[in-house]
């Protein structure tokens, strides 16, 4: 018997939709982002499936070493860069290219002597004002760079999208002005564009994309769909009833009996709760997928269960699969019941989640 809950990774999706982003974007290499342990689908699952990507993103040091130590050869790119003198000696021992985006890590580039020249990938603040140098510094911290020796030359330049996943926003358009406007002349390879950036904004898709989210199967924007786009959930969460009953007009069902019934039905216990990741503030008549048909939790998420309302004619029983989301329910849908986003659902599933990859 399949272990319940968990999320089945589809290679397949996976690799479609690497290809898809490859014809999205024809002329740009692809890191494929695999932080957070791949978007909740398994670190080393979705590197091997994606292998032939370019390179792959992470946003941590112990990411990356997983990665190396699972045998994965590609290129890796630290996203947040280094965070100690340690963390750069690793990366340098292990080969991995780091972003350089604060005076920390600048000048510990400066004062170390590595065993050879760190890859770096100076990140600019073209507008997200979260991370990188501002257009202020750029020439002076781009000149202390090519001084160093601890770097290696060419210097990668790169950035990132506040609101790429707002097709109407033009902040994006002036941020990818404002970052062409900086490093016109320079050498180096280019990096703008995250998801959104690749599917919305093809102009910002330079030398390397970043896609995330959509490697997965899912649309960065709200109220689209990857499908839209010709990719494919990679991630079908599957759990099971345990529990069908006959429920009379008037009762409650679970914690806080915060839900009554109108009217005679039968419910279904579904085997996931917020221990597993399915979020405890799901509302009543958020979506769940069962033996064909949409039905709606009714009541309070639990920490192991959850309740939906089957109707007083359902003929479902204990034992049939119960689906969260996945091909027939997107994530993106369930996202938006939930006043989330579906990035949030896959990364926060808990290790009680089996992931199994077909
Ligand atoms: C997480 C991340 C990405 C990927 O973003 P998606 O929206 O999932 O495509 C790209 N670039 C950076 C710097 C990131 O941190």
């Amino acid at each position: 018997m399949k272990p319940f809950p968990r999320a089945e990774i589809s290679s397949k999706a996976l690799q479609n939709n690497l290809a898809r982003l490859r014809e999205i974007a024809p002329g740009s290499k692809v890191m494929a982002v695999v932080k957070a342990n791949g978007y909740g689908h398994g670190l080393l699952n979705v590197a091997h499936c994606l292998d032939s990507a370019d390179g792959f993103g992470l946003a941590r040091p112990e990411e990356a070493l997983a990665l190396r130590e699972g045998g994965v050869k590609s290129k890796l790119i630290l996203l947040e860069g280094f965070f100690s003198q340690i963390d750069l000696t690793t990366l340098i021992e292990h080969d991995i290219d780091t972003v350089v985006h604060n005076e920390v890590q600048l000048e510990l580039l400066e004062s170390s002597i590595l065993a050879k020249p760190a890859t770096v990938w100076l990140k600019i603040d073209s507008g997200m004002h979260r991370l990188g140098f501002t257009p202020e510094l750029f020439d002076a911290v781009y000149a202390r760079l090519e001084a160093c020796p601890q770097v290696a030359k060419p210097i990668n330049l790169m950035s990132h999208f506040a609101c790429a996943d707002e097709p109407d926003n033009p902040s994006t358009k002036i941020q990818i002005n404002l970052f062409n406007d900086l490093i016109k002349d320079l050498p180096g390879q280019r990096s703008l564009a995250n998801s959104a950036g690749t599917l919305y904004w093809p102009e910002s898709q330079a030398d390397w994309i970043r896609p995330g989210i959509a490697l997965y199967g899912v649309s960065p924007v709200i109220g689209d769909l990857g499908a839209n786009h010709g990719l494919m959930p990679a991630m079908e969460l599957v759990s099971q009833l345990i529990a069908v009953r006959d429920h009379k007009a008037g009762e409650p069902v679970g914690y806080g009996s915060s839900w009554y019934a109108k009217e005679d039905t039968k419910l279904g216990v579904v085997a996931i709760g917020y221990g597993d990741g399915y979020p405890r503030n799901a509302p009543e008549g958020t979506p769940v997928w069962v033996n064909g048909r949409r039905v709606p939790i009714v009541g309070r998420v639990s920490m192991d269960m959850l309740t939906v309302d089957l109707g007083i004619n359902a003929t479902d029983l204990i034992g049939d699969n119960a689906v969260l989301w996945g091909k027939a329910l997107p994530v993106e849908e369930v996202a938006e019941h939930i006043g989330t986003i579906a990035y949030e659902l896959v990364t926060k599933l808990t290790p009680r989640v089996a992931v199994c990859l077909d």
